[in-house]
């Protein structure tokens, strides 16, 4: 194939195709008309698009004219005037006062609704099919997809497959009258494309769709699709499996792997697959799937498409410290597109291609590269979107003959989401639409090859400058990534850490006191929750005398490791951290057997310590130059700081990594000693934590592990006058019994103890009458539920506006319905055992309580719950006010009150009636809601429009106030001052009138 010929041709036919398509501009565009009015003001004002796009959003939810009103000024008029462009056509807006109002508000909507259904074919089945035939009139072939593709759970997942069942149900009625496309066939539009067809997004056929449970999500997912592709197939159409955001890739392909080669349909052939080019492994990608078609001598057919999430996966990445999988440079994706599409077109004995763009460049290059490789007709097709581009795939039309509109229908209130994407998609600088649409680019300029060249504007895109090293010769820190379970190697690695793991169960912990293991004759053993006979390990237990020697060998260490310079102390931490990462699947996989952690929950708790190892190093290496105060000449102020001595660190089960790795690492890298007594639900991981610290060379003493009961050795080591700190974290019970013993300063005692102490939560989150409720309720789940509600941030209250309180609790109950219980180990389940027996009847008297207080409205059934292992239903209730001890209490399990509430006024002050002020969430799409918000619901941390827990070191620095502890927040800039006390030294330099010049010192 000559290149520089294919290239002429594949000029002249983009021009050819301009030419056919004129002058006309696709509707968005379309400057005659409102939508084009919008449009062109918000490409030329961010600002104004930004909240265009985010009230577009809403719009569904704002049922009232009150509430209509409210937005419209909150995301508009900022003070001023709404903008002319939106009062466009606003007949009668002018006369002012609330009947002005309400004329703009009305019409504004409507302007909008007709915007969203101008990319929706019809919401109801009849609707559909009429503008079908409309369509397939003018020579359009079609894929219908059906609009909502966010469900909460297996019964809106049930509703979704069965919605398909009734639309084809729908076809197959309407089909009798639709003459077949461009062929005297009756069956067969163009001669062999089955004239119904279908597209479907796979993740919306099963609510708990989760790539570490890989297995299970292809599954459930082929358990509800199966019966729509059989209905396909009965019907003799076509079905493409449209792919979505990367993590779900490997389970789509799977999934088209397994229903292509299934027996019951491998002789059928008219099944798709859309494969996304913007993904920086999509030529692996389709080189393996060409080469499993060729290897099972099946036939595929794939739609080549660049791919609709691009800012969802950047942002993905970089908030989880991954790599950006999608390429960053435009061209790129586009010379990608190309080179794929040949690749494909050179296997058209095997795979069909169907070419989806609205990019003349890449349509024209398909075309053409298909003629030069003399491809049959029969084997590519043209598809682009109902709504998109008119103009140009009418012109598409006549120039080929063969083009599919892919009809989303539906509801407006999903395709509000749909319109919002497809906005995006016109508006952003890099799309082709727009800038041939809008930026009027020259026909050569928008017809080139692809060029990638390295001072390509585009290059620029996003992609992370390295930072360089700071003064303490440190890189900034940057939180350690997530796990990335769509990767097959994570998920092995985890099944092996777990294997590995539990052949190395039983063993005996002894205590570690000045670098020398001590073994007591009394050993506690540490069992797993989901399995209680299978024991985790045994630990020596401490009686008095070992936390009497743990307290003199820590305070023989401070001696020498309160002068080892602040870097140098810093060095042991980066080093701990580097033992942690290499270890940190096995590290995880102790906390799933031991803790009952879900895979993801155990990783992130590992990554969590290892981010407070990296965060204080750093923080100690700043906070350890002195500082030199003051500018008068003659004298230097210098202030710093030095450790308070022996810390003794009590820490909790539920973050028995994180947590304790956190407060020992704080007293440490200031300059303190530490007699650490982990949880004794959690010692063995305790004991993991001490192992990494050890490994990285920490001298003897600095650490001492000194496992034991509380009710033997807590109060000795709280009352002991040479402790100097206390660090702790667990319930508000034992944190304000510690406070109050710490207070006490017997004669012997030379300083007055520091309490750190991180306490409860019984934290809300409040949902607004126009939250999105898609978000929403699975966020609340998971702020609930996840780790079994056993978190100090876990969400126990969920205060719902009347308005929309109905249907949040019945989607919240099905959400609820829909989670898996049973081992963590097992990573299709969602929620696993609490931590012991005594949590286990503590939650049982709550959902007691739940029940004489309010109203259940849903408990996990026995069925659904292992019978081995200290498990509790999820619980839900309602009818719950602030007087109830249900409100008030912490639960620390699954056990949600929801709270109705009548306006947003109530909702603040019913968030803010606790004595504990930990953290809180808000649900809301009304920037003043969130702006009083900010203010008024009082807590550590509140976060908006996503769940309250989760905090993340740098990111979220943690903790609360009122009740749930003193102290300043874990990870953030001030946690560390808590470990030590400043000191000044102040020198006199001037002798007999003679004094040294600083430049910092102000003479005149
Ligand atoms: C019929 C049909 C079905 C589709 N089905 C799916 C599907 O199942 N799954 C799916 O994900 N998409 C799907 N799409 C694709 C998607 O929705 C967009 O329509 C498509 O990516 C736009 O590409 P274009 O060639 O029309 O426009 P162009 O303007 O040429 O390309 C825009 C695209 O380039 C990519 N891009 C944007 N910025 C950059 C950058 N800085 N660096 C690199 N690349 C960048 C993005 O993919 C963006 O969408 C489908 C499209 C059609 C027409």
């Amino acid at each position: 194939m000559d290149r520089d010929q294919l290239e002429a041709r594949i000029l002249a036919r983009g021009k050819e195709l301009f030419a056919i398509a004129g002058s006309e501009k696709p509707s968005v565009f379309n400057k005659d008309w409102w939508t084009g009015k919008v449009m062109d003001w918000s490409m030329g004002h961010e600002d104004f698009k930004v909240q265009l796009f985010r009230f577009i959003d809403v719009l569904p939810c704002l049922k009232t004219e009150e509430m209509l009103n409210r937005h419209i000024q909150e995301y508009f008029s900022q003070g001023e005037n709404i903008p002319a462009v939106l009062r466009l056509g606003a007949k009668g807006a002018g006369i002012g006062g609330r009947l002005g109002m309400k004329v703009l508000s009305r019409t504004i909507r409507k302007n909008l609704e007709n915007m969203a259904l101008q990319f929706i074919i019809g919401d109801t089945i009849p609707k559909t099919v009429k503008n079908l035939k409309k369509l397939r009139k003018e020579g359009f072939a079609f894929t219908l997809d059906i609009l909502g593709e966010a469900t909460v759970s297996e019964k809106e997942a049930d509703l979704y497959a069965e919605s398909y069942i009734r639309l084809l149900e729908g076809l197959e009625q309407a089909r009798s009258d639709w003459a077949a496309i461009e062929t005297n066939d009756s069956e067969l539009d163009w001669g062999h494309a089955p004239r119904i067809n279908i597209s479907v997004k796979p993740s919306a056929l099963y609510s708990q769709a989760n790539p570490a449970d890989f297995e299970g999500s292809v599954g459930h997912i082929l358990d509800r699709l199966r019966p729509v592709y059989r209905k396909v197939v009965q019907l003799g159409g076509f079905m493409c499996i449209d792919t979505e955001m990367r993590k779900y890739k490997e389970i789509i392909f799977e999934l088209y792997r397994r229903l292509r080669s299934d027996t019951e349909f491998k002789d059928y052939p008219h099944l798709g697959l859309a494969m996304q080019v913007y993904l920086k492994n999509s030529d692996r990608d389709i080189d393996l799937m060409l080469e499993w078609a060729r290897q099972k001598s099946l036939p595929i057919w794939i739609r080549l498409v660049k791919g609709a999430y691009w800012d969802y996966e950047v942002v993905l990445a970089r908030q989880s410290g991954w790599p950006i999988p999608v390429r960053t440079i435009k061209a790129e994706t586009d010379a990608a597109f190309e080179r794929s599409a040949e690749k494909i077109l050179r296997n058209h004995d095997i795979c069909h291609l169907a070419c989806a763009s609205h990019n003349a460049r890449s349509v024209c290059s398909v075309l053409e590269l298909a003629r030069a490789l003399e491809v049959p007709e029969e084997r590519y097709e043209f598809q682009v979107l109902y709504g998109m581009a008119e103009p140009f795939r009418k012109a598409l039309l006549k120039m080929t003959g063969r083009v599919r509109l892919y009809c989303p229908q539906g509801e407006l209130l999903p395709g509000m989401a749909y319109l919002i994407r497809r906005l995006l998609e016109n508006t952003s600088n890099e799309s082709f639409l727009r800038q041939t649409f809008v930026e009027g680019r020259e026909l050569e300029q928008l017809l080139q090859a692809p060029r990638v060249s390295a001072g390509s504007p585009a290059t620029a895109t996003k992609e992370r400058v390295p930072r360089s090293e700071s003064k303490s010769g440190l890189r900034p820190f940057s939180n350690e990534p997530f796990a990335d379970f769509s990767l097959a190697e994570v998920r092995e690695a985890f099944t092996a850490a777990i294997s590995n793991v539990r052949a190395r169960l039983g063993r005996s912990y002894a205590l570690l006191i000045g670098g020398k293991e001590v073994a007591t004759e009394q050993l506690l053993d540490s069992v797993n929750p989901a399995q209680p006979s299978e024991v985790i390990g045994r630990v020596c237990q401490a009686g008095i005398r070992q936390a009497e020697d743990a307290i003199s060998a820590a305070q023989a260490a401070f001696q020498t490791w309160r002068d080892i310079p602040a870097r140098e102390r810093a060095s042991y931490l980066i080093k701990t951290a580097e033992i942690a990462r290499k270890r940190i699947y096995e590290l995880a996989a102790w906390q799933i057997l031991e803790a009952g952690k879900q895979w993801k929950q155990a990783y992130n708790d590992v990554s969590e310590g290892i981010d407070f190892l990296e965060y204080y190093a750093r923080e100690m290496a700043r906070l350890g130059e002195p500082r030199y105060m003051g500018h008068a000449p003659g004298e230097v102020n210098e202030y710093f700081y030095q450790p308070k001595g022996v810390a003794v660190v009590i820490a909790p089960w539920n973050f028995p990594f994180a947590i304790s790795c956190g407060m020992c690492a704080a007293a440490i890298v200031a300059g303190n000693c530490v007699v650490y007594k982990p949880s004794n639900q959690t010692p063995i991981v305790g004991y993991t934590m001490l192992e990494v610290f050890r490994e990285a060379g920490l001298p003897d003493g600095v650490l001492n592990y000194a496992a034991g009961r509380g009710a033997v050795i807590g109060d000795f080591l709280v009352d002991h006058p040479d402790v100097n700190l206390i660090a702790f974290t667990g319930s508000m019970e034992v944190g304000l019994r510690i406070i109050e013993r710490a207070g006490r300063t017997p004669e012997s005692q030379r300083s007055v103890k520091k309490v750190v102490a991180e306490m409860g939560g019984k934290n809300a989150i409040i949902i607004d009458d126009d939250a999105d409720l898609d978000e929403a309720i699975p966020h609340v789940i998971d702020s609930a539920f996840g780790y079994q509600g056993q978190k100090c941030s876990a969400c126990s209250r969920a205060i719902v506006l009347d308005t929309v309180y109905d249907r949040f609790a019945e989607r919240l109950v099905e959400a609820a319905r829909s989670v898996r219980i049973g081992p963590a180990e097992d990573p299709a389940n969602f929620m696993g055992p609490v931590i012991d027996q005594a949590a286990q009847k503590n939650i049982q008297r709550y959902i007691e309580l739940a029940e004489a207080e309010g109203t259940i409205l849903y408990r996990s059934g026995p069925g659904q719950i292992p019978a081995e292992g200290y498990y509790v239903p999820i619980t839900i209730v309602e009818g719950i006010t602030p007087e109830h001890r249900l409100a008030q209490e912490e639960v620390f399990g699954p056990v949600l009150a929801v709270m109705r509430v009548k306006d947003f006024d109530q909702a603040i002050e019913w968030a803010n009636s606790t004595r504990i002020a930990l953290t809180g969430g808000v649900f809301s799409r009304s920037p003043a809601h969130l702006e009083r918000c900010r203010r008024e619901f009082r807590v550590g941390n509140l976060y908006f429009n996503r769940g309250c827990t989760g905090a993340v070191v740098d990111r979220q620095p943690f903790g609360g106030f009122k009740m749930s502890g003193i102290g300043s927040k874990a990870g953030g800039p001030d946690y560390l001052l808590q470990f030590m006390d400043p000191r000044t030294v102040t020198e006199n330099t001037m002798r007999r009138g003679f004094v040294p010049i600083r430049s910092e010192d102000r003479w005149i």
